[in-house]
């Protein structure tokens, strides 16, 4: 059953055996899980449920429903980094690239010895197998994967570099192009399509519209969730109290610090070590049409620089959003822009060690950032790399977003961008789609905010299921980390409930 904003009462009150904040990657997974164990499950869920009908197909009318504050989230720090995520029912899955990848197997030997996480990769891998089946993890041909992806792959041949095929969660996707939109096929199997629909078969009750504020404690022990019910246009129009016998926050790595401290929770590293893959892309002009917008915006990837700790990986979005980043003002700026067809473009994603932090202010989530200089030097060499891979492949120009190296036309040119010390302000254009890390998982509280289990320290029956337990970054595209570790972590607090239930 679905409430939306009309089904309301001026004060509501509900009870189940769970009450899950967060419809997606970590919460929708969460409650499809314990719902098909049979207990009976609560999603409160800020934002509204969307579906093929209400895309159109044209990205800005999408980024004002789906995307939080129209996508216009951005760190504090220099450069400044566009930080968006979803506010709808399937969360950042609804508006994310549909890339999948495992959790590499070193990432999760580091978070053992460095922080005694209980976790082994061959433990974690019959639950990314149930994850990648639920979603349909599988790769798409060449051509679908469209022009972008063939062209990275022929300058990456030429070097001698590897390009692959990205993995997708999609089924019968034919390559629109509108992945971060709203999928107008309904191909991509982000949680609003795979896991919510299921646990909504198994009864449990999905509160739309619905804010949690605050969880409420007697002693150690979560009693209950308050919540405001928020109509569109953020007019705050009831308020519902949700009991549980478990709770599970899922509000994504910039609000569940906010949750836990707007309830009490006190612990060091809530809301601290913020790592996000600063990334940003790479433009070139081809002598042939390629015509991006045709085939899946994120479509190969090359990880021969992972030991510098660049991924690069294919992102084209749609002409109305990479048009107006074209480089240029006025008539060459109107040159360029008529000449789209024929414009490729490429992402360079650090594997990042700087660290920052969310903090609360005017009742939002803030984050400082301040890129270090070892990942402004990564991404400066991501970038030259990427360059180079598309002279390779035979472009005519190529636009960076470096100050100094903002047209590359020759390999001189890039190996004075290889030579090249940048300061912070050099790379204006930077955003960064995977934040972590802000209620790490480690093996005590002096190391973190949850246990191996993902149960908040210092609480008898909170838990975290989301992107803020991942320790580190991964140098990797994170949902398939956080669904198969909110798979883990059901699996906990269905002990728990049946250990308790038994007493
Ligand atoms: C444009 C874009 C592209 C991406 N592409 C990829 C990709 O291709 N592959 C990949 O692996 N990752 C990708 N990601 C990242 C990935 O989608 C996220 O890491 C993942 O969805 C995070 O899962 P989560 O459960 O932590 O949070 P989310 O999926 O963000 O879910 C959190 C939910 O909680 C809700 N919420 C927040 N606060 C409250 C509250 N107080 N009360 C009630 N509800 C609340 C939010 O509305 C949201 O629905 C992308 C991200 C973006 C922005």
């Amino acid at each position: 059953m679905i409430y939306s904003s009309p089904d309301y009462k001026t004060h509501h009150i509900f009870s189940a055996d769970v009450c899950v904040i967060g419809s997606g990657a970590g919460g929708a997974v969460a409650a499809y899980e314990l719902a098909a164990a049979g207990f009976s499950v609560i999603i409160v869920e800020e934002g509204g449920y969307y579906t093929t009908r209400d895309y159109d197909g044209k990205p800005l009318n999408n980024l004002k429903t789906m995307w939080r504050d129209g996508g216009s989230t951005v760190t504090f720090g220099i450069p400044p980094i566009s930080l968006p995520t979803g506010k709808c029912v399937g969360g950042t899955t609804a508006i994310n690239s549909a890339t999948c990848f495992r959790t590499p197997e070193h990432i999760i030997a580091q978070w053992k010895n460095n922080l005694h996480v209980d976790m082994e990769y061959d433990r974690i891998v019959p639950h990314f197998e149930k994850v990648e089946k639920m979603i349909n993890v599988t790769e798409l041909s060449w051509d679908v994967l469209g022009n972008c992806a063939k062209i990275v792959k022929r300058g990456a041949d030429a070097l001698g570099l590897h390009c692959k095929p990205l993995k997708h969660n999609v089924r019968n996707c034919k390559g629109c192009g509108t992945c971060q939109f709203g999928c107008v096929e309904g191909a991509k199997q982000s949680t609003e399509i795979s896991y919510i629909p299921k646990a909504l078969q198994h009864d449990a009750l999905l509160l739309t519209h619905c804010k949690a504020e605050k969880i409420v404690f007697k002693g150690a022990r979560a009693v209950s969730v308050e919540c405001t019910v928020i109509a569109p246009h953020n007019k705050r129009i009831a308020h519902c109290t949700v009991k549980s016998k478990i709770v599970i926050s899922a509000c994504g790595t910039m609000f569940t610090p906010l949750l836990l401290k707007n309830s009490g929770i006190r612990n060091t590293h809530i809301g601290k070590h913020l790592q996000l893959h600063p990334c940003s892309r790479v433009v070139a002009l081809m002598d042939e049409e390629v015509n991006g917008w045709i085939g899946v915006s994120q479509g190969a990837y090359i990880d021969d620089f992972a030991d510098e700790g660049i991924m690069l990986e294919g992102i084209f979005v749609h002409p109305s959003i990479l048009t107006a980043s074209l480089p240029g003002i006025g008539k060459s700026f109107f040159e360029l822009a008529q000449q789209f067809p024929n414009i490729a473009a490429f992402g360079v994603m650090v594997h990042d060690t700087t660290e920052g932090f969310v903090f609360s202010s005017l009742h939002m989530p803030l984050a400082w950032y301040m890129m270090n200089a070892h990942d402004i030097h990564t991404l400066k060499n991501g970038i030259a790399y990427c360059a180079e891979i598309f002279l390779a492949a035979g472009a005519r120009k190529v636009f960076t977003p470096i100050v100094p190296f903002s047209v590359i036309e020759s390999m001189e040119k890039i190996t004075q961008l290889k030579a090249a010390t940048l300061k912070r302000g050099h790379i204006p254009e930077v955003f960064a789609f995977h934040p972590l890390g802000t209620c790490r998982m480690a093996g005590n509280s002096n190391l973190g905010v949850v246990n191996s289990a993902g149960k908040c320290y210092g609480t008898e029956n909170l838990y975290i299921a989301d992107g803020s337990i991942v320790p580190t970054s991964l140098g990797v595209n994170p949902q398939l980390t956080i669904m198969a570790l909110a798979t883990k972590i059901s699996h906990y607090v269905m002990e728990q409930l049946t250990k308790e239930g038994a007493q």
